[in-house]
């Protein structure tokens, strides 16, 4: 995995700056290879014009390749169609799309919602706001002693009452994976609509959403290699066919008259206005570029990264470490006894470690837990044993100079 590191020229950049860069912030987003940069660039630079109208090269050319995204992105995730392909901005786009245009036609005074005790904000403050502006309610499913969904009680809250339950594949905070085919299962024998929050998962297993069977699910392409500015829902073809676009505009319709518009098929319905070109095209030479590395590969470098960082953070005294047993994820948080995560964050940064401090979009989360935040560090491919070394020897150096 570390000759892969030389595809990232931010690593040489900040090596000749003299400034040492070591990366440990990857649930908040991924660095990115030079060929998702060319890919990018050589757009503009190549064969720039809007999608979808012209008939001109580059039209044709930037058209063929925004299609082709669409397509990489399909086989990524294992959908049956394009049509179940629709781009958004991101993760929380996504999430917001399904709320306003899914659920709140169909939420009713007396209606529920479940999400969980784990879900970053974006899979939890769209839902309450729905719930709240209907008179519905909005239920967490806890998390158990060992810091996992509690499976019995969340099956205990399958009723006819709940209309969609919204879930994270993985928790951004500690790195708890979910059972989303049991999950997901069980949801659809109460009839019961499921949305994944995927924005975790892609570097950590393959996503297969027929598989998996759920009926939306939503990740960001800024973390998973690719550009900032783009993302993707997944819905099954029945359920976006009969939801109404969120926006409307220009590139979402059939035929327009003085009194009625005709809107166009899947995905075009979707996505009214100048698409985000650029986004798409990233993303594609993102998901190739995963591809040749293999996702499992990468999702299993990640996993023993963590399982050592988990080794050597534990031989430190006063350091509590959060779901450490966690399986197959990159994502583990700690605090320090006496020491303020803020503090730890800024002294590591200080020797070129980043990490991140702070609640990570989770206050659910960090109530239950009675803590006002962690510091998290999250592993990807150009990250290494070496550098979880020189975390461990930093952090005795902060307990050192703190305590
Ligand atoms: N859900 C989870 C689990 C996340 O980790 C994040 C990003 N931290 C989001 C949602 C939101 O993603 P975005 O900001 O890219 O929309």
């Amino acid at each position: 995995m570390q000759s892969l590191k030389s595809e990232f020229p931010i690593f040489e950049t900040a090596r000749k700056e003299g400034r040492p860069l070591i990366f440990l912030d990857n649930a908040s987003t991924t660095q990115k290879p030079q060929c998702v940069i060319d890919a990018v660039s050589g757009f503009y630079a190549g064969y720039y014009a809007n999608v979808g109208r012209g008939l001109y090269w580059p039209a044709t050319a930037a058209s063929f390749n925004y299609d082709r995204a669409r397509e990489k992105v399909r086989a990524f995730i294992g959908a049956s169609s394009k049509k179940e392909v629709i781009f958004t901005s991101g993760t929380t786009d996504a999430v917001n799309k399904v709320v306003n245009t899914f659920l709140l036609p169909r939420l009713e005074q007396g209606d529920e919602v479940l999400v969980s005790e784990m879900e970053h904000h974006s899979n939890f403050v769209p839902w309450q706001q729905a719930c709240q502006s209907k008179g519905a309610k909005l239920k967490v499913i806890p998390l158990d002693a060992g810091l996992n969904l509690d499976l019995s009680k969340f099956a205990a809250m399958l009723t006819d009452k709940v209309k969609i339950l919204a879930i994270t594949a993985i928790s951004n905070t500690l790195g708890m994976k979910n059972d989303l085919k049991s999950i997901i299962n069980l949801a659809h024998q109460h009839n019961i609509k499921v949305f994944v929050d995927a924005a975790q998962l892609p570097l950590s297993e393959k996503i297969n959403v027929q598989n998996m069977d759920c009926d939306f699910l939503a990740f960001s392409g800024h973390k998973v290699f690719g550009p900032t500015g783009i993302g993707v829902l997944y819905g099954k073809q029945v359920l976006l066919q009969k939801m109404s676009p969120l926006a409307y505009g220009g590139g979402m319709v059939q035929q327009v008259s003085v009194d009625k518009t005709m809107m166009a098929d899947l995905p075009a319905k979707h996505e009214a206005g100048t698409p985000n070109i650029a986004g798409t095209i990233g993303l594609a030479a993102a998901i190739d570029f995963i591809n040749s590395v293999g996702v499992e590969e990468i999702g299993r470098h990640g996993a023993e990264l963590r399982k050592y960082a988990v080794k050597r953070l534990s031989e430190i005294e006063g350091l509590t470490l959060f779901a450490k047993d966690a399986k197959s994820t990159a994502i583990l948080s700690f605090t320090m006894e006496g020491i303020h995560p803020h503090d730890i964050a800024a002294f590591l940064a200080e020797k070129g470690i980043a990490v991140r401090a702070g609640h990570h979009c989770t206050h659910p989360l960090m109530q239950k837990l009675d803590i006002a935040g962690t510091v998290r560090v999250s592993f990807n491919i150009y990250n290494s044993e070496e550098e979880v070394d020189l975390l461990k020897n930093t952090l005795v150096e902060i307990r050192s100079f703190f305590l």
